[in-house]
Formats: C-alpha cells, structure tokens, sequence
C-alpha cells in the first residue's frame, strides 16, 4: 500500500475499523494496551505487501544477502520508528489528537523489546534499522527468548531481578511465524563416521536429539524508503514423532529453556550447558536456512559466498565456521578443501571487547557431549590449521596461542578468526589494540583479515523519536534535510555565535529536563531543579566503567559541603541507570551504595540543594530516551583500553551533552570531531595503563596514603558516613585498597576532581556552554549507523543495493 497517499481521514477510518474488528469496542472505551495493538495491527496490515515483495525481488534478482548473527537485539520499543520509517508518525499523532487519544499513552503500553543486554545488543538493532534505511539486503538471526533482560526493581537499595515477561497479554505484535521455514536441529548422542553406498565419508547418528527451530520473522523497515528486511529470531519446539521422549512436563520445559531466558551476563563468561545449546541451536537453524534458500537459486553450492555472506556479532555465534562446515560436509557432500574455501569466504566477524573473560572457550568434554559432530570439525579444522602453520616454517609457540583446540578448550575467537576473512573491532583504538595486543598473534599472520569499523546509533531514535523539541529546532535553523541526511548537522556550526540560536537550543535541553525531573519526581519522590547541571552516567554496571569514580566524587562533594555548606558551586543533580548481572557481587555492592549515598544527600536540607543523586530503576531503552537528551554532561569514565567503543556517548553527544571523558573506545572520536574546547578529557591514556600492567608498579595504598583529600573520600565508606551500608562499604574499600584498585580510580581522581570543577566553571557561562553543546550537536553526525553498515556493506559483506 503507498502510504504517501494516506490521509488523516482514512487512517482514522482504516483504525476505528480495525478497532472494532479486533476488540469489538469503540476508541472511548478502549485501554491503551487495546489501541496499541489496533494501531500495530492496522500498520502490519499497511506494509505487508511491501514486506512480501522485498523476499521476492532479493530472490528473483540473485542478490547478495548478508546474515548479521547476533545472540542479542535489543530494539526497545517499535512503534515509533516503524511508524517515522513509514513516513507517517506525525500523520498518526495529528489523527490521534483528533480522536481524543492520547498517543504517548499508547506508545508507552508497547513493552520494550529487550533482547539483549546493553551496548552490544543495542548496536545489533541499530544495524537492523540501517540496513533497511541503506537500503542494502541484510537480514539478522538471533533467539526467540521468552524472556528478556531481567526487570530491575530497586528494594532497600539494592536491586531485585524480576523476570521480563514481555510479551504478556499482547505478545510480539510485530512478529509472523513461518512454519514452512522450520528445521531440525541435532544435539548429544553419539556419532560415528562410515562410508555409503558410494563410497562418501558419511556421519552416523544414534540417540541424538532431534528438536524444531521455528523462525518468527519480524521486519525491519527502512527511513522513508520502501524497504523492509527480516530479523528472525527462533524458538524452539518439540516435533510431533518425538513427543513420547518428553512424557513429563518437566522434560518438555527443560527443552524449552533454550529459548526461554536471555543470559543477563554482560561480558561475563557463562560456562553452562544451556548457554552453549543457545549459541548453536541459532546458529545452526540459520545457517541451515540459508544454505537452503541459496540452492532455491540453483546455483552451485561451492559459490556461496558469492551470494551470503554470515556475520559472527561477538563470539557467541562463533561456533558458525564449524557448523557451516558440517552442512556443507555431511548434508551437501562438498570436498573439505571446497566447503572450507567457501565458508572463509563467506565468514567474518566482530570483536567486541579485549576483556579476556568475555572470549568465550569452551571445556572440550562439555562441547564434545552436546556437539559431538562439530566437535570432530573443528578437531580437523585445527589440525589443518596446525599443519599448515607448521609447513610453512612459523614457530610452535605462535601456533599453540592462536590454535582453536589447547588446554581442553575450545577457543570460540579462535575459530572465528581462523574460519572467516575478516575482524572488526569497534573504535579506532580498539582495533589497534586487537591488532598489537589481543589478538596480535592473528595480526601476524593475516593482517588483511584486520579492519576497523567504530560503532554507530540509529540517530532517528534520538533525536526525532527521543528528542522532538530538539527536532523542531533543528529544523527551524537548518531547515528539514536533515531528517533525511544526517551531515546536514554539520550545517549548525555557522550558529555557533547566534545568541538567538543558542539560546534556543539551550531552552530545548530545559524542556527535556523538565520532562526527566517531572518523571524523577513521580517515580522516586526527589525533587530536582532544572537550574542544575543534569550530571549522567547510564550503561550497565561494571567496574572498569568505573561508575565507582563518579560515586568517589559525589562523595567528595558532599564531605565539602558539609565543611562548608557556603561552597561556591553550580547545583548537581547525579542521574545513575545501571542494571548488574544477577551473579556480579561487586556491581551490586556499587548500587546499593549509590542508593545509601542518595538518601543521605537528597535528605540532608544543608546542603541547600546544591546536590541530588538519583538511581532509576530499570534502565532500558524506552528510559534512554527520556534520560539522554535530558544531559548536561555524559559520563565517560571507564579505564582508558577497556571501553570497545561505547555508544552512549554517541547519543549524549548527538542531544547537546558535553562528554565527560577518559581517552577510551570512540571518546577518541568523539574529541577528533568536536576539538579539545567542545569536550572535557581527563586521565591516563592508554599507554600510562598499559605502563602500569609492564612494569607492575601501581600502588593504590601509596595513592590513599600519601593524599589526603583521597584518603577521607575513601575513608567515608568504612567509617559510618554511609549508613545501611557497611558491608558493600567495607567491600569496596577493600577492592580499592587491599586489592590494590584494578581500574586505577584512585590515580584518575584528581583529574577527574579537577575535571569536574572545569564543568562546574564552564556552565555558569550560558552561552559558552550552549555553544559547546551546539558544536557537539553538529560534529555527531559522524557517528550515524547509516555510515558505519555501509562500510560493513561494502568493505566486508560486498553488498550491492539494487533498488
Ligand atoms: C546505548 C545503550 C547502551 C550502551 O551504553 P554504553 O554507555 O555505550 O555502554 C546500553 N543500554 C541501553 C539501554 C542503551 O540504549
């Protein structure tokens, strides 16, 4: 349907009907769950047909598809950027102001779709969106979980884990099940090899277990361009000749756990069982899937990569290499030296972080048990690895580092590597340090294989769905382009000394923060003034993020203050969003005393509101939105080296927030476009740490010791000045003190301290600080994900767009 000619009337007509059609009720009457899922279901109805054709012509005209597998997506919400990418948000609105609707209502009974746990999972939808916005055919594979990143409530300070049942009453209203696209995927038992009738090496299978990955597609659409690609995501189900293996309920739910939780491990290792079944039970069922539909070409199997290309997002789904070996093997019949060439091609994959607990590896009995056929694989593709190294004369030890079989593991990395034709990591400094450290074996041998590609944001989602009032003003000053093509920002910097435009900016941020603080205040009770500097750090809670630097440093404020309450100071408010895996103690011991501090800062009436510390609970998408354009200052403080790349950053910086940073993941960017005036930097680089690692000589003790403004900070978490918390007090004086500091707080202090006070200094000049925030504005157009799933495009996947 050609939705440019919709109107007002008509959609008004084509919704009452739905409504009455679906729920049998009139709009009056109707709950705002009721009308979300009419308007869901009105629009499904809208863009189907263009769905279908898409499958259709990337079929019909033979063109390269490439498959970003990925075991998380986290979109957030749909409604409003499918209906922007349709061209008709603001249509809708006017029509629901018509009806009497509120739409912000109806937008806010969709349940964020959190499959996922943060930055990583984050990206993989924004590169959903602009593949489809570019135009280019990239499709993306990931699990059906029933249940995504646990709901976070905060009960006495300390963070409860509820369970994400998101698709309660409604369900995915975005979803469609595809029963003809079903496959069965093959766990445990035993396997052994024999020849056939014809001599072929064959594998033989007893007791293995035979399930069903059922796909559940759920499209993608384009920025005002007609194009709608496929995520799917899998579930699983028990087919209908197995039935009599699971006679219990119980049976049948441990099969159902495949699919039924999200690990909430973010960067952490998750060695069970079920982790692994989830990585190739998606894997495979894709990679099986496109094998198939690529044959439906009748082309020869032994070109595929001319036609697919398979991205491996992070480890998790690095068993691919193996798997789409076994395929082409066992169920295809390829030579090894035919299927191997192909799949090297056809393979690449993305590094997403050096800490060394996140490259997955795998116990070599466990993996041999549930995947006993690809366990042989990869024995021989090892091998092959091994013996080729060996002939041509490279020395052993440089081929026991970058082996994928060592040690009775399994090195995912590894294989990942060895398996495809290209790594990626995601800033420049990340990917020089993959190149010289991490991975600095691999670079050795395939340094063509290595390429950078920093991360990227759907800048539609935060700016016109985020940040309307934002919106408005930009197109008031540069006019409407922009909508359209990002770089036109870059126009604003011919503003940058218009009093009326900078002021006008400047307003635009007091409104967003009056939209946060009126939701600070319905949902915590403390009362903020928007005169304040809105100071924010939001992003999963992990100590080399160092949120534990900002608290050292509320803190010192509030022993200041109650030196002396007159202390010349801008008023702060601190906005805290973090969510910490369920297992990681020390992140919770960090939330649990932010919470402490805020009841102690926000109760204290002599400090005259010069500080407010807030913890939101339940940070996710949907409250990105609303925290983000709200931002003075963005916090970006994590250990230079350890931060990939970030993304929030991005955000803050694209909705007018001055960048608080250390000279980590894309900060670096960020500070190249922008210049040193229109960003604070603080701390060690990259090299003073990796210093420190060289020669050992950090000493936190030294540090507490010898400074005292340090030393009564620290002091303050053992010695009763944050009650209802001494035993997360204690915990972290330890891990800074007897522990010896391992993210080097206590040496970026007084940087950081000294940083801070430039803030508090810069912002009581209005217009230098709304010209700062303008700059940035301007320069963030870099980081559009538009860009970097071109190059992606391009550079690795040799994509075309046909249009
Ligand atoms: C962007 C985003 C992240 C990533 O934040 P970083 O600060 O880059 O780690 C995490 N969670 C959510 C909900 C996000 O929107």
């Amino acid at each position: 349907m050609n939705l440019e000619q919709l109107s007002k009337e008509q959609f008004i007509r084509d919704f009452k009907d739905t409504l009455h059609e679906e729920q049998l009720i009139k709009v009056a009457r109707a709950t705002p769950a009721e009308l979300f899922t009419t308007l869901a279901k009105l629009i499904r109805r809208y863009y189907t047909d263009t769905w279908i054709d898409r499958n259709h012509k990337l079929s019909e005209n033979k063109e390269k598809v490439a498959y970003y597998f990925s075991i998380e997506f986290l979109p957030g919400r749909m409604l409003e950027t499918n209906l922007l990418n349709l061209g008709i948000l603001d249509l809708v609105k006017e029509s629901f102001e018509e009806l009497n609707v509120d739409f912000q209502e109806v937008v806010e009974a969709e349940h964020d779709m959190a499959l996922g746990n943060g930055g990583l999972g984050r990206l993989a939808a924004a590169f959903m969106d602009s593949l489809a916005t570019t135009g280019y055919p990239g499709f993306g594979n990931g699990l059906r979980y029933q249940y995504g990143l646990f709901k976070q409530r905060i009960v006495d300070g300390y963070q409860v884990e509820l369970p994400d049942s998101w698709f309660g009453s409604i369900g995915n209203v975005w979803e469609t099940r595809k029963d003809h696209d079903i496959v069965d995927v093959k766990l445990f038992g035993d396997v052994y090899l024999q020849a056939d009738q014809e001599g072929r090496i064959v594998p033989v299978y007893h007791n293995a277990q035979l399930l069903h990955a059922v796909p559940y597609d759920v499209p993608q659409i384009g920025f005002e361009n007609g194009v709608i690609n496929n995520l799917r995501l899998w579930d699983v189900e028990i087919p209908e000749a197995y039935e009599l293996d699971y006679p219990t309920i119980e049976d049948r739910r441990r099969v159902q756990d495949i699919t039924a939780v999200l690990y909430p491990d973010d960067s952490n290792y998750e060695g069970k069982q079920l982790r692994l079944i989830q990585e190739y039970f998606m894997t495979s069922a894709g990679l099986q899937t496109i094998v198939k539909s690529y044959l439906k070409q009748g082309l020869p199997l032994e070109n595929i990569h001319e036609k697919v290309s398979v991205h491996i997002n992070d480890t998790h789904p690095a068993v691919a290499p193996a798997e789409f070996m076994r395929i082409l093997l066992d169920d295809y019949g390829l030579t090894w030296d035919a299927a191997w060439e192909t799949t090297v091609q056809t393979m690449s994959y993305t590094n997403h972080t050096i800490l060394s607990e996140a490259l997955e590896k795998w116990d070599a009995e466990l993996f041999k048990k549930v995947l006993p056929r690809v366990y042989q694989v990869i024995l021989e593709i090892d091998h092959r690895f091994v013996s080729n190294l060996a002939k041509q004369g490279y020395d052993s030890g440089l081929i026991e580092r970058t082996r994928i079989v060592k040690d009775n593991q399994i090195h995912m990395a590894n294989l990942a590597i060895i398996g495809g034709h290209s790594v990626n990591g995601v800033a420049k400094l990340h990917t020089d340090l993959l190149k010289e450290d991490t991975l600095h074996d691999f670079y050795t041998l395939y340094p063509e294989k290595f390429n950078n590609k920093t991360n990227g944001i759907v800048q539609r989602r935060w700016t016109q769905i985020a940040a309307p009032e934002l919106s408005q003003a930009l197109d008031e000053t540069i006019g409407k382009d922009w909508r359209k093509d990002i770089h036109q920002l870059d126009r604003l910097v011919e503003f940058a000394n218009d009093d009326t435009v900078l002021d006008h900016f400047y307003q635009v941020k007091k409104v967003a923060k009056e939209r946060l603080a009126r939701y600070i205040r319905e949902t915590t009770g403390i009362e903020v003034s928007t005169d304040a500097i809105f100071d924010v750090q939001v992003k999963r809670l992990h100590a080399y993020k160092r949120q534990l630097l900002n608290v050292l440093h509320i803190l010192k404020l509030y022993l200041d203050l109650k030196e002396n309450p007159d202390k010349d100071m801008v008023p702060r408010v601190f906005i805290f969003g973090a969510k910490a895996a369920p297992g990681y103690h020390f992140a919770k011991s960090v939330i649990k005393l932010i919470n402490e501090i805020a009841n102690v800062v926000n109760n204290d009436s002599s400090l005259q509101g010069k500080l407010k510390v807030v913890f939101l609970e339940n940070y996710r998408v949907s409250l990105a939105e609303l925290i983000i354009p709200a931002a003075d200052v963005s916090e970006q403080i994590s250990l230079a080296s350890k931060e990939a790349s970030g993304t929030s950053n991005m955000k803050f910086m694209m909705t007018g927030a001055i960048t608080l940073a250390t000279l980590d993941g894309a900060n670096i960017e960020i500070k190249d476009e922008v210049g040193d005036d229109n960003i604070i930097i603080f701390g060690m680089d990259k090299d003073a740490v990796y210093s420190h690692y060289e020669n050992h000589d950090y000493y936190a003790r030294g540090i507490y010791e010898s400074n005292p403004t340090i030393r009564r900070v620290v002091d303050s978490f053992v010695n009763g000045t944050i009650p209802n918390a001494q035993s997360e007090g204690t915990e972290i004086y330890e891990s800074l003190i007897t522990h010896n500091d391992e993210y080097f707080l206590l040496e970026d202090f007084s940087a950081y301290v000294a940083a801070q006070e430039k803030i508090d200094a810069l912002y009581r000049d209005q217009k230098l600080w709304a010209r700062m925030s303008l700059m940035n504005i301007a320069k963030s157009h870099k980081f559009t994900s538009d860009d970097t799933i071109t190059e992606y495009a391009e550079d690795i996947w040799q994509l075309t767009k046909n249009e």
